[in-house]
């Protein structure tokens, strides 16, 4: 049994729940993804989203990765962190005519343009302040990334991207506007994705929109192809960084770029998924007529994955050694839907005990809310306990 990870007895006096980093797996992660790119021209932006945290964040910029933004108030977060605004990527549906400013304001790297009017209002933002900005059109590629529906972003009928049916009336607005400029294609086709065919997919529709591109006199400098890439939840001891070897000889091998073109990706949760546990305490065994609950301390509001997209996190008790029994672990929230997971093994739990939700560095500490007035968890680094 693996307890060797967590520093249980230091988490005795802590105020559950709270979320833990292994800030060596994050390290060992980032040169990982350092040495497969390097010698490629390949460029990473870390998707702020995942995981916005500073320490993290601060950890991440000083390997030199980029940051990829989906709002104005992560922009400036990266930015405070450490991220160079000439490696900052800003998508996203709904940019405010603010959050447009903030980026044109700090000449950052790329807008990820998703719709006509967006493209419209850029261009009349970036006048106003005589900026150029620089465009990647995010195209809605139309693979299926075989995930669950909530975080699969890359099929026509999704609220994301531009349709491939309107890109000859979207150059025209190029032609006929002086504040932006056409540097790229973007994609982004889905999140969790562990089949990595869907990626090959993706490699084969960019392909034949570069050359659509190309035969219109095109050439573009950068190929985005967003972020997506799964981690192991279910093993986490065994599979605590994700394959980013068979990922990125995927890229190289299926997209032939052409003379000074980039390659950019925007990983999120492959980065600091793995990193992350979040630590709560057993409140009450409860012994039900056909099962036994393990209430714990933290719920939804603290990590809302679970009730969100049914996602699967490994539970333990990093408190106790005695025998295996099944449990379902659940949280205080006043929802059906908080629950951590049914009939999950654990070792005999007791009031008190630490358990440890695992895998739980991305869209965790992020997404944490206040409902039932709740406190928000903090936040502990392996470096500095
Ligand atoms: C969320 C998001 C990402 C990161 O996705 P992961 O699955 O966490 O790697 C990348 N690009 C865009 C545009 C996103 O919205």
């Amino acid at each position: 049994m693996i307890k060797g990870i967590f520093p249980t007895e230091k988490f005795q006096h802590i105020e559950t729940p709270f979320y833990w980093y292994d800030m060596d797996l994050l390290r060992e992660t980032l040169n990982v993804i350092r040495n497969e790119c390097g010698n490629k021209p390949f460029h990473v932006h870390y998707a702020i989203k995942a995981n916005a945290n500073p320490v993290i964040l601060k950890e991440i910029a000083s390997y030199g990765f980029g940051a990829d933004c989906v709002s104005g108030n992560e922009i400036l977060r990266a930015l405070e962190c450490g991220f160079k605004p000439d490696k900052i990527a800003f998508a996203g549906v709904g940019k405010t005519d603010k959050e447009i400013g903030i980026g044109l304001d700090h000449d950052i790297f790329c807008f990820n343009v998703e719709s006509i009017p967006e493209l419209e209002v850029l261009n009349s933002l970036a006048k106003e302040r005589n900026r150029k900005a620089r465009v990647a059109l995010r195209i809605n590629p139309n693979v299926d990334a075989h995930t669950h529906k909530y975080i699969t972003t890359g099929l026509n009928e999704n609220k994301f991207g531009i349709n491939e049916q309107d890109l000859p009336a979207i150059l025209q607005i190029f032609r006929n506007s002086t504040h932006i400029e056409l540097i790229g294609m973007h994609f982004h086709i889905g999140s969790q994705i562990t089949d990595l065919s869907s990626f090959e997919d993706l490699c084969v529709k960019a392909t034949e929109l570069q050359e659509w591109f190309n035969q219109q006199g095109i050439m573009l400098p950068v190929i985005n192809v967003g972020g997506g890439l799964g981690i192991n939840y279910q093993h986490p001891n065994h599979c605590p960084i994700a394959d980013f070897e068979s990922y990125f000889r995927l890229f190289e091998k299926y997209l032939k770029l052409q003379d000074n073109q980039t390659l950019h990706f925007e990983l999120g949760r492959s980065v600091v998924a793995p990193c992350g546990s979040l630590i709560t305490r057993v409140v009450y065994v409860k012994e039900g007529l056909e099962k036994n609950f393990l209430i714990v301390d933290a719920g939804m509001t603290d990590l809302i994955r679970p009730a969100l997209y049914q996602a699967f996190h490994h539970i333990e008790n990093i408190s106790s050694d005695l025998n295996y029994q099944p449990y379902d672990v659940v949280g205080p929230i006043c929802e059906s839907s908080d629950v951590f997971g049914h009939e999950r093994l654990l070792n005999t739990s007791k009031r008190g005990d630490l358990i440890a939700i695992r895998s739980a560095g991305a869209y965790g500490e992020t997404m944490v809310s206040q409902y039932n007035c709740r406190e928000k968890p903090a936040s502990y680094f392996s470096d500095h306990i």
